[in-house]
């Protein structure tokens, strides 16, 4: 039955497609053409170039008229393939002190790594099948940033002129790299990219099979910290065992850590988000649980029932995991180190000095030293983005003339976006892109990494309309 339902859905997918894709109106084209360039343009850290994407968006923009001081290819010293482009949208408001502050617009060019093996056809060439988008990128993040380049480029050619700033930035280095992205231009060139607030990638809309659930404004975020465990030994014969080795010290605080849970840690994102999502959670003992975490953080209770869930789990809390091991140097020796390394994912309400204070008592007296893994990094704390008003309003109008009466809700992201950098900064910044996907769908850092055709045109409408709706630039 499953499979005959599925077989049936395709094929209306694909004749909603096939009618698409023939009457794709003039601003879909474009945005369709810069996609393709974009998925096409390898821009994997190792081998790929992010100057090379960055070149080719800053051509476009320069040939629809943008004056060459307002689109500039910021290459970091020594990083030849890292270059981040800064295109500004310049409004009637001028740059004076009393002026309204720009948005600012932000999507990273690179993609994380695809092997041509691993994949039924090449990653990187764009392809449009059974209604969907596939190649490496087309979820994670070049769908928004070719739809702020079309969209910025049609309001160009419309001859807007938008209230206040528009600032578009694609950067390097959010999925790897050395930090010559966001964090470099923060450090680097903030006057650059200084904004009232920024719209970024995190959030996007939920479907149940084709039927839109809600639309989501990422607000926060956990950060991502990792710690190095460490034991070390004399070692020796290892006929001789002796009751202190490395390996087994390590494992014993492995498994005080395994058993820990940090406690519950909701924030001004978080509460609200279970309150919320209670109304469109199908499972009614989750649903009943996200009332009463939101009612009283300390119902312990339900943040039991709520854990369950792996994906609550993470939003409720710190967490921490091992993620990579090893010890030892040979067969016939008693081990002289062990190490692992913890991942954790610090909630906006804690630090990592925090973190790592809680990790050492957890971890007791094993023998077992603890330490950064990488030394004064990604210790930003990023307090969550109060919502902006004008923009959870011009959001939740659109949603509603769109998708119909479905909820805006804003929420954490457990994973990490470049918007900590941003909101370190003191710029707010919000996912929100009107690009809907089922649970899991995009498969966005995997094999054959996909978007729905019809949510990518949607997301171009419903950031088209936010930006413009946002920048006082009214459609002509
Ligand atoms: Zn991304």
């Amino acid at each position: 039955m499953r499979l005959i339902a599925a077989s049936l859905a395709t094929l209306v997918a694909a004749s909603t497609l096939h009618a698409q894709s023939t009457a794709l109106t003039p601003h879909q084209k474009l945005a369709r053409s810069v996609y393709q360039q974009l998925v096409e343009t390898n821009t994997v850290d190792s081998v790929g170039s992010v100057t090379k994407a960055a070149r080719a968006m800053a051509a476009r923009f320069r040939a629809a008229g943008f004056p060459a001081k307002d689109v500039q290819i910021l290459i970091p010293p020594g990083k030849p393939t890292k270059g981040n482009l800064v295109v500004r949208y310049r409004g009637s408001a001028g740059s004076s002190a009393s002026a309204p502050k720009p948005l600012l617009l932000l999507a990273h060019l690179d993609v994380v790594a695809a092997k041509r093996a691993d994949w039924p056809r090449d990653p990187f060439v764009m392809r449009e099948e059974n209604g969907y988008f596939y190649g490496r990128g087309v979820a994670d993040d070049k769908a928004m940033a070719s739809i702020f380049v079309a969209n910025l480029l049609t309001m160009k050619k419309e001859g807007v002129v938008p209230g206040r700033d528009i600032i578009l930035a694609l950067t390097a280095d959010e999925e790897g790299g050395d930090a010559n992205g966001v964090e470099w231009l923060v450090s680097a060139h903030k006057s650059l990219i200084d904004a009232a607030y920024a719209i970024n990638e995190g959030g996007g809309g939920l479907l149940d099979g084709d039927r839109p659930v809600l639309n989501s404004i990422q607000a926060a975020e956990k950060v991502p910290v990792n710690f190095t465990l460490t034991t070390t030994n004399p070692g020796g014969h290892s006929s001789v065992p002796r009751p202190d080795n490395a390996i087994y010290e390590l494992a014993i605080a492995l498994t005080k850590l395994a058993q820990f849970q940090f406690p519950v840690a909701l924030n001004e994102v978080t509460r609200p988000y279970f309150e919320r999502s209670a109304s469109v959670e199908p499972r009614p003992e989750m649903a009943a649980a996200m009332r009463a975490i939101a009612a009283n953080p300390a119902d312990s209770a339900a943040a039991a029932t709520l854990s369950k869930d792996p994906r609550f789990a993470s939003m409720l809390r710190t967490s921490c995991v091992a993620t990579r091991l090893s010890g030892g140097h040979a067969y016939n020796a008693l081990p002289q180190t062990a190490t692992a390394n913890v991942n954790c994912r610090v909630a906006p309400t804690s630090n990592a000095d925090e973190v790592i204070a809680t990790l050492t008592r957890v971890i007791g007296d094993t023998g077992v030293k603890i330490s950064f893994t990488v030394p004064n990094t990604e210790k930003f704390g990023a307090a969550p983005s109060a919502i902006e008003p004008e923009l959870l309003s011009a959001a939740t109008a659109l949603t509603k003339k769109m998708w119909g009466d479905i909820p805006v809700i804003p929420t954490m992201s457990t994973g990490a976006t470049d918007g900590r950098f941003l909101r370190a900064a003191g710029i707010p910044t919000y996912g929100v892109s009107g690009i809907f996907s089922a649970p899991g769908e995009t498969n966005a850092h995997g094999r054959d990494e996909k978007l729905r055709v019809k949510s990518y045109y949607e997301g171009l409408s419903f950031l088209d309309e936010l930006v413009r709706s946002l920048s006082g630039s009214p459609r002509t």
